[in-house]
């Protein structure tokens, strides 16, 4: 059986790795479960971001998450490119298990497992992420200034996408399935006042045109099933976001869409001793900063527990 750890954090998005830095700097000696295929989170499969504080000239997304680890690992936090598979986080000792089947104990846990984005399931999808693709406008609104732009979706996060899109772009057209939308109508008076916004009604995305960047989408009546081209060079995608906290279910308190229940503005869980930070969290904000001010605060919020504890 292994020792009892003070700290696990399971998740290496910058929530993860900021609260492996505090704890670490507090000597916890943190664990941290980085995931099996993306260590780094998010933020590894982007190019450049802009809007992290202290980076003037902005830095390349992986390139930041290799300061955050690397940072991490400087005051000897334990960094394991491993998923945890399974847990059991209610009594005093909390285990977590890896895909090896070991399982590791801690006083406290930390979930920072972030969120994932709805895909449309397109090929070429992927591999034109951050080459005209996005699913955050306020990460990457400022790139496509006087460009044309597509926006999918018909729920607020769409709308809200758009109207602040539309500051930046030539045009938005939003382009939704069906012939009524689904935000509330306070964000639907806003993006039909707006004169940059136009909407593709019953149409869906059929392709993704371009190989190195988008050169434009190919939408799809879902009424007749034609096809005709819409030339924009800039597409993004909100369809939703699902947080990444199935592993959990039935421990931690979860809402209605799945995101971990905390005593905000503090990161403790319905469970003594297990915090939560980022995008697991997150409904509203979801940006590397917040994510790593929760991961933040969550270090200190199991320091200050541990402490209790002594
Ligand atoms: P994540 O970064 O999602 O990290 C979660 C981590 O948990 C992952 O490493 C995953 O492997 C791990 N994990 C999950 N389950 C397990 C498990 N069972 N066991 C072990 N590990 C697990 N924000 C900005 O501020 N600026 C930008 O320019 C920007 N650009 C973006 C571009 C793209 C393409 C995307 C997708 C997002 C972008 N964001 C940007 C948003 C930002 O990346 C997120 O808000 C941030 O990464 C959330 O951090 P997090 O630590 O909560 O989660």
């Amino acid at each position: 059986m292994s020792d009892v750890r003070n700290v696990i954090i399971i998740g290496s998005g910058p929530a993860g790795y900021t609260a492996a830095l505090y704890t670490a700097r507090a000597s916890l000696k943190p664990l941290v479960f980085e995931g099996a295929v993306t260590a780094g989170g998010a933020l590894m499969n982007t190019t450049e971001v802009e809007n992290f504080p202290g980076f003037r000239d902005g830095i390349m997304g992986p390139d930041l998450m290799d300061g955050m680890r690397a940072q991490a690992e400087r005051f000897g936090a334990e960094l394991i490119p491993d998923d945890i598979v399974s847990v059991d986080l209610t009594g005093d000792i909390k285990t977590v298990t890896d895909t090896a089947g070991t399982v590791h104990r801690a006083k406290t846990v930390i979930i920072s497992t972030g969120s994932q984005h709805r895909k449309l399931g397109l090929p070429k999808e992927d591999a034109l992420s951050g080459r005209g693709v996005s699913w955050c406008a306020t990460c990457d609104g400022f790139f496509f200034k006087d460009h044309d732009i597509a926006v999918v979706g018909g729920g607020d996060t769409a709308m809200e996408e758009a109207t602040f899109l539309s500051r930046f772009a030539k045009s938005v057209t939003i382009v939704h399935r069906r012939d009524t939308l689904r935000a509330s109508k306070a964000m639907q008076e806003r993006a039909f006042a707006d004169p940059k916004i136009k909407f593709a009604w019953d149409s869906e995305t059929a392709s993704l045109d371009g190989d190195q960047k988008l050169s434009g989408i190919t939408l799809r009546s879902t009424k007749t099933g034609e096809t005709a081209p819409l030339d924009v060079t800039g597409l993004f995608i909100a369809v939703g976001h699902d947080p990444r906290s199935e592993l959990f279910k039935g421990q931690v308190e979860l809402d209605d869409e799945g995101y971990v229940k905390v005593e905000a503005p503090s990161t403790r869980t319905n469970l003594a001793g297990v915090f939560a930070a980022g995008d697991v969290v997150d409904h509203t904000y979801r940006q590397a900063i917040t994510a790593a001010g929760t991961g933040c605060s969550a270090a200190l919020d199991a320091e200050r527990y541990l402490a209790a504890l002594a």
